[in-house]
């Protein structure tokens, strides 16, 4: 199968790892030529990429050459797009953006091309509007970080038709992956619980009922979770976790989605999370708030 990765972020590479080392062809572009190198650098050398998989023994050196074998990078949008299969967008988590980029992969595939969001929060019926043929976008999303992460929502919108879902249920299963199906509703299901956790962590905080090391000690060791709320915004990157919360806030004008404070001035001084390589990153919970790990 020929995939296509729309916006080779955070997100987007590890997607296009994932379907490389389970020997599919991956096309990935980005308008930002900058995150094309350091996407296949990423791959290649990452916390979660192909050397440290080898150094594991879960994936042999030759695995590992032939799946870097299979990621093309381009910054041409069209030629990256021209006969996929399917089409994985992963830019960022903006409303206008997604539907302009959508009306444009419409253009730019084969009728029988599905085209899949990434999207944590925003609509898929909504990223369909501006295409020609709304029942083949669905939402297919992973999560970070996806190469070991099991979960994959398969969201249908409302136009989305029952093949198309049947065909991401294939895919899902196929790359070693476990499918959920959603319906189109703010948060689907995943985030709609993680970032209610989140949420009520960040009010716990505000009534200083505790500090963030002791309230993410709370859900790993209580409830096994593997992160607590705040590491794992960390980890998301907090401008992504900002505007996920705004698409919700926006969505349902509901003010338990209303981004916390100390986000907002977090995202505005630069701290990003655990995004290193985002230029000008100064980390993210544990040191604004100047707390060990
Ligand atoms: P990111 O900021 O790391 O990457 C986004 C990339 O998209 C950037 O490289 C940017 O240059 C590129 N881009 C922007 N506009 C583009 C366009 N028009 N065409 C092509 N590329 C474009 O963001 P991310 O964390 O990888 O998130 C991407 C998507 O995945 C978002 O919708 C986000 O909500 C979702 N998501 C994120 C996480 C997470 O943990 N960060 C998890 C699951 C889903």
């Amino acid at each position: 199968m020929k995939v296509t990765v729309v916006g080779f972020g955070m997100m987007g590479r590890q997607i296009a790892q994932v379907f490389a080392q389970q020997g599919h062809q991956v096309h990935a572009t980005d308008t930002y030529p900058e995150a094309l190198k350091a996407g296949l650098l990423e791959i290649e050398n990452g916390p979660y990429g192909l050397k440290a998989a080898v150094a594991k023994g879960k994936v042999s050196t030759e695995d590992m050459k032939r799946a870097l074998t299979r990621i093309h990078v381009t910054s041409d949008m069209r030629d990256a797009c021209k006969d996929a299969d399917l089409v994985i967008e992963a830019a960022i988590e903006e409303l206008t953006l997604k539907m302009e980029l959508f009306g444009r992969l419409d253009l730019a595939t084969k009728a029988t091309t599905i085209l899949a969001s990434n999207t944590s929060t925003i609509s898929i019926t909504r990223i369909a509007e501006r295409t020609r043929n709304r029942q083949r976008v669905l939402g297919m999303h992973f999560f970070n970080p996806a190469q070991v992460t099991k979960l994959v929502e398969v969201i249908r919108g409302e136009e989305t038709s029952e093949d198309v879902v049947k065909s991401a249920l294939r895919t899902v299963r196929q790359i070693g992956k476990i499918p959920i199906v959603a319906r189109d509703e703010p948060g689907f299901v995943a985030n709609r619980l993680g970032l209610t956790l989140y949420m009520e962590a960040s009010r716990m905080l505000e009534d200083q009922v505790a500090n963030i090391k002791d309230i993410d000690n709370s859900m790993k060791l209580a409830y096994g979770h593997p992160m607590g709320p705040f590491e794992t915004a960390d980890l998301v990157g907090l401008d992504t976790r900002l505007r996920n919360l705004e698409s919700l806030y926006q969505t349902t004008r509901d003010t338990k989605w209303l981004p916390p404070k100390a986000l907002r001035e977090m995202v505005n001084h630069g701290y990003l999370g655990d995004k290193a390589r985002k230029k000008g990153s100064k980390g993210g919970y544990y040191e604004y708030f100047n707390i060990e790990r």
